[in-house]
């Protein structure tokens, strides 16, 4: 165990530094990389014993990756600690308590755009690192700081540092990004805290729906039009397209859930816990979050067609958004996608596509440590595994690393869920001491 008594004071005032610089990716543009290359000019004045002694590069113009020498062989592998500190922009007509990019710390928060996603996380590392390096700690095996400039906009930073440690033939032993948090009330009827874990991510389909029609005047319409065709197809689409299924996560989640709550809610969660079949008909039917745990969802939401009110349209499209369920793959979801439109006349296009993560064990050593470092930094709180809906860069170490975890050790209530890439984003200052102490406790603890 290391020596550290007391963390080094100001994390609030590092995070606030952060926060002041607007590294908006989305804004690349307009603002220029100046403030990117600020930013990571920063990390080198704000940690100077992590600048000293642990090894960085830069992969592309925006990635940064540190690493730091373990005791143990080669042949362990690594963990890496990532973080992206790239943040999505704000709206100037919000009205924001205070401003965005102005890192004011009030009321035992450091208030603005980052403080939660993702310059909170990022932060709470680095503090960790340095903290134990100012006690001459040596983790004992590799540990790798993997820093992405434009998650927000699916740069490329993140899958090309994944791409390097691939090609050295490094595969982490344990890999720990943005995604859950120390949460209240994680389930409805659900009391106390819980500290969701994502242990994989939905992937992602874009589809064009397009049909042709000879054109003409609205006043003698054939019965197939290409406006009817694609309003058939998108109707054919609905919420029963893909079946309903429980993967392991979702069983592990309800079981441990069950665990902390009392009654026949406890009850009925430990049931279906036990019963994937019958949590996926259940959870279908309850419709929204819940239906999208258990199985690839699909919304229209763009459509178009017609240039005048009475003119009959050549052509009609619609832009389909799908969230693949883990399992399955873009490529089923297409052909499922056509055998239910059923009609030759449509054309199916992909516009985008990402694969589902796979699932990570929770079974293992590295869950484990997890729950172990978790245990230290927040008492009593429970790790529960769950399954995201949205993209993080990790997704790029799960192609070839079996343990990826998705969970940033603050404590967010679900107004500061709401907060990000909204109004207000805030953390509160004892949420970071204890990230802070999250990650110092799973350094001293990969032996
Ligand atoms: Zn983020």
């Amino acid at each position: 165990m290391s020596s550290v008594t007391e963390p080094r004071p100001g994390i609030a005032e590092r995070l606030s530094r952060m926060i002041r610089i607007p590294t908006v990716s989305a804004e690349l543009e307009e603002r220029g990389a100046e403030p990117f290359e600020a930013f990571v000019d920063l990390l080198a004045e704000l940690y100077p014993l992590v600048h000293a002694r642990l090894t960085m590069e830069r992969h592309t113009e925006f990635g940064v990756l540190y690493r730091w020498a373990g005791s143990g062989g080669a042949a362990d592998g690594p963990v890496v600690l990532m973080a992206h500190y790239d943040v999505v922009p704000v709206d100037e007509s919000d009205p924001w308590t205070h401003p965005p990019f102005g890192g004011v710390i009030a009321d035992g928060a450091v208030h603005g755009r980052g403080a939660l996603d993702d310059k909170g996380p990022l932060v709470v590392v680095l503090d960790a690192v340095e903290n134990l390096l100012a006690a001459d700690f040596t983790p004992s095996r590799d540990v790798y700081l993997s820093f992405g400039g434009n998650e927000e906009t699916y740069g490329a930073a993140a899958q090309t540092i994944a791409g390097v440690l691939r090609e050295r033939g490094i595969v982490p032993w344990l890999v720990l990004d943005e995604g859950g948090a120390v949460v209240d009330a994680p389930l409805p009827f659900v009391p106390g805290r819980a500290a969701m874990i994502g242990v994989g991510e939905k992937g992602v389909l874009t589809v064009e729906l397009s049909a042709r029609s000879e054109g003409g005047h609205a006043s003698a319409p054939p019965a197939r039009t290409a406006v009817r065709r694609i309003a058939r197809a998108v109707d054919r689409l609905g919420p029963s397209t893909f079946r309903p299924r429980a993967t392991a996560a979702i069983g592990r989640m309800l079981t441990r859930l069950s665990a902390e709550t009392p009654g026949a809610p406890g009850l009925l969660l430990r049931v279906l816990g036990a019963a994937p079949a019958l949590t996926a008909r259940v959870f279908a039917a309850l419709g929204g979050e819940p239906a999208a745990l258990v199985r690839t969802t699909v919304a229209a939401t763009m459509q178009s067609g017609g240039t005048a009110a009475n003119v009959l349209p050549s052509q009609a499209t619609a832009t389909v958004n799908l969230r693949i369920a883990l399992g399955e793959t873009t490529q089923q979801t297409v052909w499922r996608i056509r055998r239910r439109i059923a009609d030759p006349a449509v054309t199916v296009r992909v516009l985008e596509a990402s694969e589902p993560s796979p699932e990570s064990p929770t079974d293992n050593a590295a869950f484990r440590l997890l729950a172990a470092a978790l245990a230290v930094s927040h008492p009593g709180v429970p790790a529960v595994p769950y399954v995201m809906m949205a993209a993080t860069d990790s997704r790029h170490f799960h192609r070839f690393a079996p343990a990826v975890y998705r969970f940033a050790p603050l404590d967010m209530s679900n107004a500061q869920r709401a907060s990000i890439h909204g109004v207000d984003e805030h953390v509160e200052i004892a949420a970071l001491e204890r990230g802070e102490r999250f990650h110092r406790a799973l350094l001293e603890r990969l032996g």
